[in-house]
């Protein structure tokens, strides 16, 4: 097990990637705590895990809200102590071709993809800086990095990551702290859901492997990064797309 009493907290773990990769740190032997909005122990995997006495925290949690975050950094800390992992995955989208875009569109992504990244990654860097060690991963996208019709607002904020987590890694280096960013590609999960079906075949027909990603690729590639394995790794950028190039 790659995460051993690791304490592990994943934003948007409520669905999609974001529960796929709790579930995966949970096996790898990480205590999680769940983030999202309208989360709380009564979510259906939450609740199935705590009644297996499994290492799990819930919180409802908005990262804009930077009050409510560090409200659940403290009881964290409380609880268990420390702070080792922190994956930045909560993210929506808005989308809309530039010239039909509404200025509160373009607003409500920054504020969730971008500044909720700002929010969670600073609150809990300042408690891995006094640790002396933490791991901090974020998550952008294809899409931040060859842009993509209709998506002004999600690829400025998923390009924003990037260019976000190779100056936190340059700043916290030397106090033992790791960041990195996983970019996926079309991944099969509630957001993609929404897509219109010719448009995820293409993006099949774009993959040299011939198919979308799955939740489990991402998870896979967090629980590495996450992990010792990675220990000299920082600033980097992992594409997990299959080979797609837009
Ligand atoms: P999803 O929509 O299935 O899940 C996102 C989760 O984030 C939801 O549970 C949602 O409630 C939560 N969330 C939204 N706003 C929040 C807020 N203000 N505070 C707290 N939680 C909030 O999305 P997904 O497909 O699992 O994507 C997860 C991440 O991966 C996102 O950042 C997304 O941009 C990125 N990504 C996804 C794909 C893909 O193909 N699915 C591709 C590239 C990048």
């Amino acid at each position: 097990m790659k995460l051993i009493d690791k304490v592990a907290i994943i934003t948007g773990a409520g669905r999609g990637i974001g529960l796929e990769t709790a579930e995966k740190f949970l096996k790898e032997g990480a205590k999680v705590v769940f983030v999202d909005l309208g989360m709380n122990n009564e979510h259906e995997t939450v609740k199935t895990l705590l009644a297996q006495n499994k290492d799990v925290l819930a919180y409802d949690v908005d990262v804009t809200k930077r009050d409510s975050i560090q409200e659940m950094v403290d009881d964290v800390l409380k609880k268990w102590k420390k702070i080792d992992i922190l994956v930045n995955n909560a993210g929506i989208t808005a989308d809309s071709q530039l010239l039909k875009m509404t200025e509160e569109d373009f607003d409500k992504v920054i504020n969730v993809n971008l500044k909720g990244v700002y929010n969670c990654g600073q609150i809990v860097a300042q408690i891995m800086a006094q640790q002396g060690n933490g791991v901090i991963l974020n998550a952008s996208s294809i899409v931040g990095i060859y842009g993509n019709f209709g998506q002004t607002n999600y690829a400025a904020t998923k390009w924003g990551v990037i260019g976000m987590s190779k100056t936190w890694a340059k700043e916290l280096g030397k106090k033992g702290i790791r960041v990195n960013v996983v970019a996926p590609g079309f991944i099969l999960t509630p957001m993609t859901e929404k897509m219109p079906e010719k448009v995820l075949d293409m993006m099949k027909g774009k993959s040299p492997l011939g198919r979308l990603g799955t939740q489990e690729d991402i998870a896979n590639a967090y629980a590495f990064l996450a992990s010792d394995e990675a220990s000299f790794i920082t600033g980097a950028v992992l594409s997990v797309d299959g080979g797609v190039v837009l």
